[in-house]
């Protein structure tokens, strides 16, 4: 299996192991793999049986051609041990009627990108060795929250890698800060960016076309690489929640094979959502797929009528890990309807205008898979009371923000129309606790801190493991920066 640029109309080929380690194609496009491999009814059924890191082996198998099926093996089960998810990788919780979460935070900081990050830093690990490469990796990540705190764990003390943060100063919560702030490893940087997650995000991407960078970081013997969504180490990973998802619901009777199920993604850069398209693409029976936003609800508006256009006001919510006004990976999407050169054409727009709008075919095309639904603030707010009140189901803000697009989506069904709707559950209540439980009618206690027992207290459930004792740990990283001043930061590090 070869990969290709979303960008590149003559298809030049990259090994997975190159790609990974790349991150970013070299034209500014992003990685695609030049044909979706398929998984068969048979191959889904015999997955059905197994643990759900052999399930991930066997499906990345098929992408990562380049590594053995061994090496997959003992990197899944070591990323996906029952030490680092204690409540299993990715359960599928019935939480009512035909409503499905799938639970994807029981990982080591209590967020979705941990089923990427445990395993995204021995897939480059291995790809160092794989390309021959003499030089040692530099992880940079732009982060909204919980990206950067899922790639400080993940990569903390792998050998032959360093790994730099940079979040917007005032757009990730008081909890995410100190997850940062208090990280541990002698190969972690964290520094917070006076703007918004587009200012670092921007400020990154900005430092990996830089060819005067890439000399000045060569002679320091870094090679850059990224970790953030836009990584096909990191989307390849989440293909295989999707299956899993399905397997489970063969496993419990819900559906037979062959039947299909409906998901619905909270969703932020896009990769998320697009993986489960991938996992579509295989085989996989899924009729529908569910975009979700928050007020910050761009996607909507591009689902509904095939223009992108960013030039719009900008939000901070309590869903702040898809406070994103740039989806980067829809234009993986785009480059599988479209093509390369209409997407260059989009991507180009973009860049120079703030918008684009796509062809009517290729709207038609993208809205047979996809609708868009948002939740504001105050429905969000109430999706979490009503869910804990009516189900006793706790839900995270971005969990919520999901439930009720899911909601909205089903209300337009026919009743026999309806099917089991997977709804992805990408963070833990307790790392938006303050937030969870002032929705549950409660006032916020003045530190957020607090608010984990409060919540704890309230509703009787368990603080994870990950975000127990917080408050205690040591303070290690407290600097604050310009976007501007981000290539010496890296730099004075290096
Ligand atoms: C990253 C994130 C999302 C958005 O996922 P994308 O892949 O960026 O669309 C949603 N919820 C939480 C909690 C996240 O951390």
């Amino acid at each position: 299996m070869m990969y290709q640029s979303t960008r590149d109309p003559s298809h030049k080929k990259y090994t997975a192991a190159e790609v990974i380690k790349m991150g970013l194609a070299p034209d500014g496009g992003l990685f695609i793999p030049e044909s979706i491999p398929t998984l068969t009814g048979d191959e889904i059924t015999a997955l059905c049986k197994d643990t759900y890191p052999v399930r991930a082996a066997k499906i990345l198998g098929k992408f990562l051609t380049d590594y053995t099926h061994e090496e997959l093996l003992s990197d899944c089960e070591a990323a996906y041990a029952e030490t680092s998810f204690p409540g299993g990788a990715a359960p599928l919780v019935h939480v009512h009627d035909n409503i499905y979460s799938l639970e994807l935070w029981h990982g080591p900081t209590a967020a979705f990108k941990d089923m990427a990050l445990q395993i995204m830093p021995r897939l480059l690990s291995r790809a160092i060795v794989k390309t021959g490469e003499t030089r040692d990796a530099l992880i940079l990540v732009a982060t909204s929250g919980d990206t950067g705190k899922a790639a400080l764990e993940g990569y903390k003390d792998i050998d032959r890698i360093k790994i730099m943060v940079f979040y917007p100063v005032d757009g990730v919560s008081r909890v995410q800060k100190l997850q940062m702030a208090t990280q541990t490893g002698g190969n972690v940087n964290v520094c917070a960016i006076r703007g918004n997650f587009h200012d670092a995000q921007t400020g990154v991407k900005k430092i990996f076309g830089d060819a005067e960078m890439a000399k000045k970081l060569n002679q320091k013997g870094y090679v850059l690489s990224s970790a953030n969504s836009i990584n096909w180490g990191r989307l390849a990973p989440q293909i295989v929640y999707y299956v899993s998802a399905y397997c489970d619901l063969l496993n419990n009777g819900t559906l037979k094979m062959g039947e299909t199920m409906d998901v619905c993604v909270p969703t932020g850069n896009f990769g998320n959502i697009f993986a489960g398209y991938i996992a579509k693409l295989m085989g996989l029976p899924v009729r529908h797929f569910v975009c979700a936003s928050n007020k910050n609800n761009i996607l909507t508006d591009f689902l509904k009528t095939g223009t992108y256009d960013r030039n719009r006001s900008f939000h901070l919510t309590m869903s702040p890990s898809m406070d994103i006004l740039i989806s980067s990976n829809l234009e993986r999407l785009l480059c599988l309807t479209a093509g390369e050169e209409r997407t260059a054409a989009c991507m180009e727009k973009l860049k120079n205008k703030g918008a684009y709008t796509v062809d009517a075919d290729v709207l038609a095309a993208i809205k047979e898979n996809f609708s868009g639904y948002f939740a504001d603030e105050a429905a969000t707010a109430a999706t979490i009371k009503a869910y804990f009140d009516s189900y006793g189901y706790l839900a995270d803000t971005h969990t919520a923000v999901a439930l009720s697009s899911a909601e909205q989506y089903v209300a337009t069904l026919d009743t026999s129309d309806i099917r089991p709707m997977v709804v992805d559950s990408t963070a833990s209540p307790y790392k938006f606790a303050a937030d969870v439980y002032e929705s549950l009618g409660h006032t916020q206690p003045s530190d957020p801190l607090a608010a984990l027992d409060e919540l704890a207290a309230s509703t009787g459930t368990e603080i994870p493991y990950p975000l127990r004792g917080l408050g205690d740990r040591e303070v290690r990283f407290t600097r604050v920066i310009d976007a501007e001043e981000m290539p010496a930061a890296v730099l004075g590090w290096c």
